[in-house]
């Protein structure tokens, strides 16, 4: 096994140093549109990955599961085409096999305390995407990380993608203000995922941008070819249009 040091940089190589982004849909939904949208990434040196979910842990059970084993398939096809890296969520362990040509593993905030499910996915030695929980502290944060890291693997992004709290005007609270308190408790990558906080496309761009400038390594993005008939988090998710505008308003974030 490599060194923890060794291994940090390893995963940093794999990010990126610059501002980095990860773009999909919230769910794979066919392969036109996983190729719709990397096609447009394909223009952006910052987009580091594609993200797409494949089983979505959905709060209500009549709502789309997504296409399982099916989309993880779909996500290495594209992968292969395009020499794109993936990500996606694993939401059970009896799934690990399945995720083998995943490039970065994502614990979606709903598993951000499902122990035994960090422990095996932190075996399979790849970066893992770990979500906040949205009524978990930073200490919890922190301490699901440490169950990854005592595994051995320490290629951990922290991700913040809003917290419960009484406001009602977006989904979630995003709680910018643990980005830098992150930064300096940790060396993880910190990134933010705008999306689920906001809730809403129009709030996506203004909360992509304050994540930059409160000094995260990058975001993660929900985007579709064509949102109104997405199977899931349809408000949220940016079209391409909206993405290349993103792109054009992070530049003016130094
Ligand atoms: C997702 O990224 O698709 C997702 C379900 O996010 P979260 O776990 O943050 O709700
Ligand atoms: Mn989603």
């Amino acid at each position: 096994m490599q060194n923890s040091k060794q291994q940090r940089m390893r995963y940093k190589n794999m990010l990126s140093d610059q501002f980095y982004i990860i773009a999909g849909p919230c769910s794979v939904e066919d392969k036109m549109q996983l190729q719709q949208c990397v096609e447009v990434f394909k223009n952006y040196d910052n987009v580091i990955a594609l993200r797409g979910g494949a089983f979505k842990p959905r709060t209500n059970p009549d709502s789309f599961q997504g296409l399982g084993a099916t989309g993880i398939n779909l996500l290495e096809t594209i992968k292969e085409e395009y020499h794109i890296k993936i990500v996606s969520e694993i939401t059970s362990e009896s799934d690990l096999e399945l995720f083998k040509n995943v490039d970065i593993i994502q614990i979606g905030a709903r598993n951000m305390q499902n122990f035994a499910l960090l422990k095996k996915v932190a075996r399979l030695q790849k970066p893992i995407i770990l979500k906040r929980g949205f009524g978990n502290t930073i200490d919890e944060l922190l301490a699901s990380a440490q169950y990854i890291s005592k595994e051995g693997n320490e290629q951990i992004i922290l991700c913040e993608r809003g917290i419960r709290t009484f406001n009602t005007h977006l989904r979630y609270t995003l709680d910018l203000g643990i980005i830098p308190v992150l930064k300096q408790r940790c060396n993880y990558q910190v990134i933010v995922d705008p999306s689920h906080a906001a809730g809403d496309h129009q709030f996506v761009i203004p909360l992509a941008k304050a994540a930059k400038a409160v000094g995260a390594d990058g975001i993660i993005i929900e985007v579709h070819p064509n949102p109104p008939q997405a199977l899931s988090d349809s408000a949220q998710q940016l079209n391409l249009l909206e993405f290349n505008k993103l792109e054009e308003e992070l530049n003016s974030i130094k």
